[in-house]
Order: C-alpha cells, then sequence, then structure tokens
C-alpha cells in the first residue's frame, strides 16, 4: 500500500500547522545502542510502549534496537485523509540504516537480513485492539537467509508463510467478507491438508510450506489485483499504514469510547528488530507481572514456553509454565536469574507493578514491551501499601493512579465463585439491567414491601421485585437482601435509596416483564414466580434465576458489623493505609447523605466528616408515623393539620436526636420536607379502604383528596419550599423538631453543628419566607431550653434559576448545596426516571457521553454550578458551598467539583471511600492538594469543610 501524496493533498498538508514545520518536526525516536532519543516521559509522543522501550534501553536492559513513529504522525495522517506528511518515509529509511549498523544485518539481505515487528502503542495500553505485524522483511530471498543462519528451513518458511498471511490479511485486506465466511488464508491452508491428506500444521513439511507460500501470494494477487511486495521499505511502508488504519478500525474505537481515550491521541508505530523464541530448546518466549495482580502478593507472577512466539503463550494452544519453573531448566535457567534482576530493576524505575514481555533467544534475554499492570481492588490496596512503606513507589503515585470506583470491590458481599460460574454454565443468567447498587444478593421474589417486610421477619432472605419504587417502598427496601426494578435510571429512587443503604440493586432491567396481578415475573422463556429463588448482582447488572450463595467482605465484617478485630483483617489494614494516605492529599470534605443514626454510623465508620444532606421525608414512613403524615395531609385545614404534627413532633425530635448522638458534633445538613404530598398517600382501593377505617374516616373522602392532589407532573408541582410556603406549619414542626433535639443533646454534653435546608428554592423571596419560620422557632427553643445553639441556614440550588440568582438568593442563605439530581433534570428538563428509555441511545449516537444523571454534564449543568459559586461569593464571600446530589459519589464529577472549589461533597455512606479517595486522586491531579508544595489553590477553595 505505497502512499502517494497527491498534489491536492500535498496542498492541504503543506498548510497544517505541523507540515508547515515538516523541518523542523523529529517524526521518528531512535532507540538502541547508538542512541536513544526518547524517554519514558514521553508518552504522549511517543505512546506507552514507545516510552517505555526508550525508558528500558536508558536503563541498560536488553531491548532490541529500533524506532518509534510519533502518535502526532498518525494524527497528521488523518488530518490529510490517510496519506504520510511528506518526509516521513525518508526519516524511516535513516532509522532502517541506523537499525541496519547497530544490528549489522541489512533489509533484503540474501546472507545476514534484517527482520522487523511493526506495532502500534497509544498513550494509554489498548491491549489487544489495534494490529501487530511480525517478521516484516521476509521475502523470496530472505527466507533462504534466514534458512542458513537458523539451520532450520522449517522454521524459516513457517516464519515466511505466517508474515504473508499476517500481511495479505492486515495490510492487504484479504479478509473474510461475512460473518460466516471462513478466514481465506485458512482455507488455502485447509485446502492443501486435505490434498495431501495431514491433520495438524505441525506435519507440514519445507515442501509443503512452500507450496503454501505459492498459493498465498496467488491469492494475494487474485483478490487485490496487486502482488505481494518483496521489497522490505514498501513492505514497511504499508505496515505503517495499517498500523495508523488500526487506530480506526471497530474494535478500537469501542475500547477507547468505554475508557475515554479520546480519538485526537493517535497511535505511536513502534519498529523493531525481531528476536526469536522460537528457535529451538535454547529460546523461548512469555509475559510475567512483577507481583500477583489478583491478590497484590510480593511474588513473581508469569508464564512461559519454550521453543515458541509470543501469541501462542496468549492464544492457549500449548499449557505455558509457570515462570518460576525456569530457574529449573537446564538450558535457559541462566536466563531466569537475569529476568529476576529484571523485575527489581523494573519496579525500582518505574515506581509501581510491571506487566512485561520477554524473548529468549538461544540464551539471551530480550525485553520487548512493559507497562503498569492491572491489577483487582485487593492488588491495588496490597501493592500500593507495600510499595510505598518499601520506598518503591510514590505516596503521591499510590493514590494518583488509583482507581476510586474500584474500592467497591472491597465492601461488597461477593457470589461464591464456583456458585456463579455453576449458574452460567447452566443457563440462568435472565438479563443485564443496570449496576446500581454494588453487590451480590440472592433470595426468593417478592413484589410488595408488606411481603418482603413479613417474610423478612421470619428469617427469609428477599429480594424485593418492583416495576419501579416510590418512597412507600423503603420498608421493603430496608428489609430486602436486594432490590430489582423494570424501570428506572442510576438516580431513580431505588438506585439513590440502595446505595445509600449499601443495599444490592439492580435497577432498569428493562427485558423483564412484572406481573403484580398474576405474582410473576417473566423474562424472555423464564417465568417466577413469588417465593422462587432469584440472585442478582448490583455490580455487574445481571440478573439470574435460583439461588447463588454469598459471602460478606472483610471490610464490612471490620467496620459495620464490627465481627472481626481490625488486626485480624489484612485487606483492612492495607485499606485503613490507603484511605488515610489519601486523607493526607485531599482539599475536598466528605460528608454523607443519611436519614438514620445507623447510616451516620456507618459513614463515619468509612470515613464521612459530617452529613450532607437528611431527607426528612424518609423518616415519615417508619412504623405508626405514617398515619399521622397523612392525616396531616388530609386534614382540612391549619387545626387540623397543627393536631396532626403535633403527633408527629416527637418521632422526628427523637430522630434527630439520634442523628446528633451519633455525629458527635460533626456538622449536619438537614433539609425541610421535599417530595409531592401524594407520594404520601395510598393509591388503590384496598389500601384507601383500611386506611380510612383507621383513621376513622370516609373512604371517598380519602379519594377525592387524592385526587385533588394529582399533578401531571408532580416533580415540577407541589413541593420543596412551595410546600412549607403553602403550609408554614410544616416547616414550623420541623425546625421545632431540630432545635429541640440540639439542645436535648447538648444538655448531655453532646456538642451540634445544625444546618437547616430549605429545598427548590428559585426566588430570594421564597428562602426568605422559610427562614423566617425557622429564625422564629430556633429563638422560642433557644429561649424555653435557655440554650444557645449554634446554626446556620442556607438553601439547595436545584433550580435554575436559583443558580442564576444565586448573588440574591446569597444576601439570605449562608450556604449552597448543588442538588444536582434536580439541577440535571430541570436543566436539561430530562426527567431523572423517565430519561432511562432514551438515554442509551442518545449515548450510542454519542448526544451525550455519559448518563447526565451519574456524572455531571460539565458543558451544561457544570456551568449553572460554576455561576451559581461565583455568585454566590461574590455577595457573601465566605459562603459555604456543598453538593449532595448523587454525582457527590462519581469520581469524574468530584473533580470539577473540586476544580471549582466546593468545600464538600456529600455521597451515600457506602461510597466514601469511593469519594475520599476520588477527592485525594484529583487534589494530586489539579494540584490543589494543600500536602502538595506549591500547590495551586482551587477557584476560592477554603479549609475542609468541618
Ligand atoms: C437533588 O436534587 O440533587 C437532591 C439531592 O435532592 P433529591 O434527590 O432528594 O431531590
Ligand atoms: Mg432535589
Amino acid at each position: 500500500m505505497p502512499t502517494v501524496l497527491s498534489p491536492r493533498t500535498k496542498k492541504s498538508v503543506s498548510k497544517s500547522k505541523a507540515s508547515a514545520s515538516s523541518k523542523s518536526v523529529q517524526r521518528t525516536y531512535y532507540f538502541g545502542k547508538a542512541k536513544c532519543e526518547g524517554d519514558g516521559t514521553m508518552r504522549a509522543l511517543l505512546g506507552g510502549k514507545g516510552a517505555n522501550l526508550h525508558a528500558m534501553v536508558k536503563m541498560g536492559l536488553p531491548v532490541p534496537p529500533g524506532f518509534t513513529i510519533t502518535t502526532e504522525v498518525c494524527t497528521e495522517y488523518y488530518a490529510s485523509g490517510r496519506k504520510f506528511p511528506n518526509g516521513l518515509i525518508a526519516e524511516a529509511e535513516r532509522a532502517v540504516a541506523m537499525l541496519e549498523k547497530e544490528t549489522g544485518k541489512r533489509f533484503g539481505d540474501a546472507k545476514s537480513p534484517l527482520l522487523v515487528s511493526v506495532r502500534s502503542g497509544s498513550r494509554d495500553s489498548m491491549p489487544g485492539m489495534m494490529d501487530t505485524i511480525l517478521n516484516l522483511g521476509l521475502n523470496d530471498k530472505t527466507v533462504e537467509a534466514l534458512t542458513s543462519a537458523t539451520g532450520n528451513p522449517r522454521f524459516a518458511w513457517d516464519c515466511y508463510r505466517r508474515f504473508i498471511q499476517m500481511y495479505g490479511d492486515v495490510v492487504m485486506g484479504v479478509q473474510k467478507k461475512h460473518e460466516n465466511d471462513h478466514e481465506p488464508f485458512e482455507e488455502v491452508m485447509d485446502g492443501l491438508k486435505r490434498e495431501t491428506k495431514i491433520k495438524e500444521d505441525t506435519d507440514l513439511t519445507v515442501d509443503h510450506l512452500k507450496e503454501l507460500v505459492a498459493r498465498y501470494k496467488l491469492l494475494i494477487k487474485k483478490w487485490t489485483g496487486r502482488e505481494f511486495p518483496n521489497e522490505p521499505m514498501k513492505q514497511l511502508e504499508g505496515a505503517i499504514g495499517a498500523v495508523f488504519g488500526s487506530w480506526m478500525n471497530e474494535r478500537a474505537i469501542l475500547y477507547r469510547q468505554k475508557y475515554r481515550i479520546p480519538d485526537e491521541w493517535g497511535t505511536a508505530v513502534n519498529v523493531q528488530a525481531m528476536v526469536f523464541g522460537n528457535m529451538g530448546d535454547d529460546s523461548g518466549t512469555g509475559v510475567a507481572f512483577t507481583r500477583d495482580p489478583a491478590t497484590g502478593e510480593n511474588v513473581f507472577y508469569g508464564e512461559y514456553l519454550v521453543n515458541a512466539q509470543g501469541e501462542d503463550v496468549v492464544a492457549g494452544v500449548r499449557t505455558p509454565k509457570r515462570v518460576q519453573e525456569m530457574a529449573k531448566d537446564p538450558i535457559i535457567g541462566p536466563a531466569y536469574k537475569e529476568l529476576e534482576k529484571v523485575r527489581a530493576t523494573l519496579e525500582k524505575r518505574f515506581g509501581d507493578v510491571q506487566d512485561f514481555e520477554f524473548t529468549i533467544e538461544r540464551k539471551k534475554l530480550y525485553m520487548l514491551q512493559t507497562r503498569n499492570g492491572k491489577r483487582t481492588a485487593l492488588a491495588y490496596v496490597r501493592i500500593a501499601h507495600d510499595m510505598v512503606k518499601e520506598g518503591l513507589m510514590t505516596p503521591e503515585h499510590a493514590i494518583g493512579s488509583a482507581d476510586p470506583e474500584a474500592m467497591n470491590q472491597l465492601l461488597q458481599p461477593v457470589f461464591d465463585r464456583t456458585a456463579y460460574e455453576k449458574a452460567r454454565k447452566e443457563g440462568r443468567l435472565l438479563t443485564k439491567g443496570l449496576a446500581a447498587g454494588p453487590g451480590a444478593a440472592t433470595g426468593i421474589v417478592v413484589f410488595s414491601a408488606t411481603k418482603a417486610e413479613q417474610l423478612a421477619r421470619h428469617g427469609k432472605q428477599v429480594v424485593l421485585c418492583r416495576i419501579e419504587t416510590s418512597p412507600e417502598d423503603l420498608r421493603g427496601m430496608i428489609a430486602a437482601e436486594g432490590i430489582l426494578t423494570t424501570r428506572g435510571g442510576v438516580s431513580s429512587h431505588a438506585a439513590l435509596v440502595a446505595r445509600q443503604m449499601g443495599k444490592v440493586c439492580v435497577a432498569g432491567a428493562g427485558e423483564i416483564f412484572i406481573d403484580y396481578h398474576k405474582g410473576t415475573l417473566t423474562c424472555g422463556k423464564v417465568t417466577l414466580k413469588e417465593g422462587d429463588a432469584i440472585s442478582v448482582n448490583g455490580t455487574t447488572g445481571e440478573v439470574f434465576a435460583g439461588a447463588i450463595g454469598t459471602a460478606d467482605s472483610e471490610l464490612k465484617q471490620v467496620l459495620i458489623a464490627g465481627t472481626l478485630k481490625p488486626k485480624d483483617s489484612q485487606v483492612f489494614r492495607y485499606y485503613d493505609f490507603i484511605m488515610k494516605l489519601a486523607d493526607t492529599y485531599r482539599r475536598l470534605g466528605i460528608r454523607t447523605n443519611a436519614d438514620t443514626p445507623e447510616q451516620v454510623r456507618n459513614a463515619i465508620a468509612f470515613g464521612a466528616e459530617g452529613i450532607g444532606l437528611t431527607r426528612t421525608e424518609h423518616m415519615f414512613f417508619e412504623g405508626d408515623r405514617i398515619d399521622a403524615m397523612r392525616e396531616m395531609i388530609l386534614a382540612r385545614d391549619e387545626a387540623g393539620r397543627r393536631a396532626a404534627l403535633a403527633k408527629l413532633l416527637p418521632y422526628q425530635r427523637s430522630d434527630f436526636e439520634g442523628i446528633f448522638r451519633a455525629l458527635e458534633g460533626k456538622p449536619a445538613c438537614i433539609r425541610l420536607l421535599d417530595p409531592p404530598l401524594h407520594e404520601f398517600l395510598p393509591h388503590d382501593d384496598k389500601a384507601q379502604q383500611a386506611l380510612a377505617k383507621k383513621l376513622k374516616v370516609p373512604a371517598v373522602s380519602i379519594k377525592k383528596r387524592v385526587e385533588e392532589l394529582h399533578e401531571f407532573n408532580p416533580m415540577l408541582g407541589f413541593r420543596g419550599c412551595r410546600l412549607g410556603i403553602g403550609y408554614s406549619e410544616v416547616t414550623e414542626m420541623q425546625a421545632r423538631a431540630i432545635f429541640e433535639a440540639a439542645a436535648l443533646v447538648q444538655k448531655d454534653g453532646v456538642k451540634t453543628k445544625v444546618e437547616v435546608m430549605v429545598p427548590l428554592v428559585a426566588f430570594k423571596r421564597e428562602l426568605d419566607l422559610q427562614v423566617q419560620v425557622i429564625h422564629r422557632v430556633a429563638e422560642e427553643v433557644m429561649k424555653a431550653t435557655k440554650q444557645k445553639i449554634a446554626y446556620q441556614v442556607g438553601t439547595m440550588i436545584e433550580i435554575p434559576r436559583g443558580a442564576l440568582t444565586a448573588n440574591e438568593i446569597a444576601h439570605t442563605a449562608e450556604f449552597f448545596s448543588f442538588g444536582t439530581n434536580d439541577l440535571t433534570q430541570t436543566a436539561l428538563g430530562m426527567s431523572r426516571d423517565d430519561s432511562g428509555s432514551f438515554l442509551p441511545r442518545y449515548q450510542e449516537l454519542e448526544i451525550i457521553r455519559d448518563n447526565p444523571f451519574a456524572s455531571i454534564d460539565v458543558g451544561g449543568v457544570g456551568q449553572l454550578v460554576r455561576t451559581a459559586c461565583e455568585r454566590g461569593r461574590a455577595t457573601r464571600p465566605d459562603i459555604k458551598l456543598g453538593i449532595c446530589g448523587e454525582h457527590g459519589g462519581d469520581p469524574a464529577s468530584i473533580a470539577f467539583f473540586d476544580e471549582v472549589g466546593l468545600a464538600y461533597v456529600s455521597c451515600s455512606p457506602f461510597r466514601v471511600p469511593v469519594a475520599r479517595l476520588a477527592a485525594a486522586r484529583s487534589a494530586i491531579k489539579n494540584g490543589t492538594s494543600p500536602a502538595l508544595k506549591g500547590a495551586k489553590p482551587a477557584a476560592r477553595a477554603g479549609a475542609k469543610a468541618k
């Protein structure tokens, strides 16, 4: 595929910035004994693989020499319509000449031919996604030279036919056209095997291989109309183009989407002298990790094969041996000693676990690549702990390289491995929904909260299966081991409540059909009835028919259940070390969304520094208090409402008292009543009749009131501060409960830091009216109890108008907490409960990249947050700013909140470790960490929220 620049392209390329200065742009970087032009810091330009090859050469490790074509060339290649920039090939020729000099071999030489590998390598590794070509430089002449050099004609001709096959496929496009076609080269091979009655590839003789080479060339001619290029430099041109081309293949594009690798990065191309692990029993090849990537244990972990090429190890045709066994090999044993040394050198130089490839050619060890090894969460904490203590890893790297999301792995109950595999084999996997609350749960199917409670009371493990959940289902959710919904997204009620409680939850499993009347759950051909076993995995979204055993995580046993002592849990010690280290770097405070003392205690055990949101409405669903709440809603006048509220007051007061005691002086941000009232009333006839009986009122009046309260769009209706403005006695009761509780615990010597938060404010006047009530009640309580209670009053910013008029609102509000769930919903005009039906398609079409309810929409909602911060501070420079929407537990969003200088993020208790690590990582990345010398101040950062 010689690349010819058309005059038109030449012109357009020469206009581009890179080509305009083409003389001064260096496009190839040599690495070898002669010179080594790059180093390990040049990942962006040389790709990860390239940079590390250069680094290894600089370290004096045995690396076959070669050169790297930069990632910028890939960008130029695409910018000019898949054409090489001027001068690239000439530069590559000069690099090849240097390679020839260093190796003493020449491209196309009949005696001592140079053979090279051509490999991709982007900034972040994309394993197996792009193309590689080995043995480039072989042709009819050089194959003979390889024969004499090795004394092994079969080896030489097998290399040649593999090369033609690989080249024909990757570079010249001789590939099957439809999924069910046979691979064209395989067909030719099978044809020859049939003719010669040979079964195994390994039984093909030299003559057969020669015949195969001829037939392969014919196939290429027939297929493409072009000859297979004999000339190595032409082969190289084609291979470089193919590697660049593979940057845009479907696999690579998908991978980049999943791991958020930008298209603009491009791939580098590494051209490197070939070494052969398949030259006999004195040769071999392998892959290894410097430590165990699954457990993190400091053991050499890898595999190798004697007399094989790299692909044989991965392909799994032959079973490789454990790398340690190499020590005992009489022929290549000495290379193992060297490998052990390399293992130590690599960790010391790269300051992290390395995953590397090596080849032994005639007893001599060569390093082909190295990169930071991917690892499980367990391995991450252990490796970071050990390597920081050993002085091999910097604390900044230990935290900066963390995947905060993976911390969840350490907290979840898990499916018993064997039982899980068995269930999969038995075909019991029903479907995959949204992974909404991590962990694994198993139990019997129930379709109502009441049933869930009933059965749980009798010691049964249940999975609550609902089309969607509402606050009414809370009791059932508490009682259930796991929750499954067929509708709703990651910030749906079920999902957020489940995460807050640390419950396993799969949401929006749209392939499942639930029929409440029949009491069945159907997915495809499988129907489960109430009482049948079901298992859900909220980490992966998987739903299984039947039971799968689970086990609790060690961290939960130490931190929550207290059934394991910290000193008896190694995992806990590693985790604790990392968390404490993270805390030294982070600037953001971490609070929690918690509604009960138990949730508060859990969150504090995980490291929360206070409450960022208490949703008081959740408290109304416990025990009998829902009756008083309903009585309040059904009351016809203020007197009636006040009578019902008087019943609720003691409940609320004791709720807050419990929370203040659990907080032991940490701040508590308590939000006044928020949801639309209809959510508290029963909707079906039977439940309405039961309530009528209980409250001694006619059932019709309940029905009528429910109808009166019906709203077309309750999310935009009579809710938030509108309730408190409509019925100020509700605000009064809640404020009284808060302040009386504070007075009570203060009397016992427990400190309190109270923040009263008004929801859904769009106008300053709304807040003013609510604040008047709150201040009045506070004065009354302080007078009556003769106690001074320190408190602040602030608002949620969750309506775009509130964000835009933050300068006005800040005259009254002492703090803002961004309610990014509602702010996303209102800014995008997308219902947080219904968007699940079209969001996946939006993501597919790249209208949006991430689900905006899970990860903050920086470009839109983010602007509102930024604006509100700026305007709020303009009025009140020391205004306290936080966020309590679901985004408070999302690492990418946390990085944004850190950047805009919020004081804290608030998330569900079980996400606190994730948030601690994400905040620390972001502070290191943004350079705002107080622990880093010369840290730049975040946009008006302020001290950690206390
Ligand atoms: C929000 O809107 O972001 C919020 C925290 O409040 P809720 O989810 O209760 O509406
Ligand atoms: Mg809200």
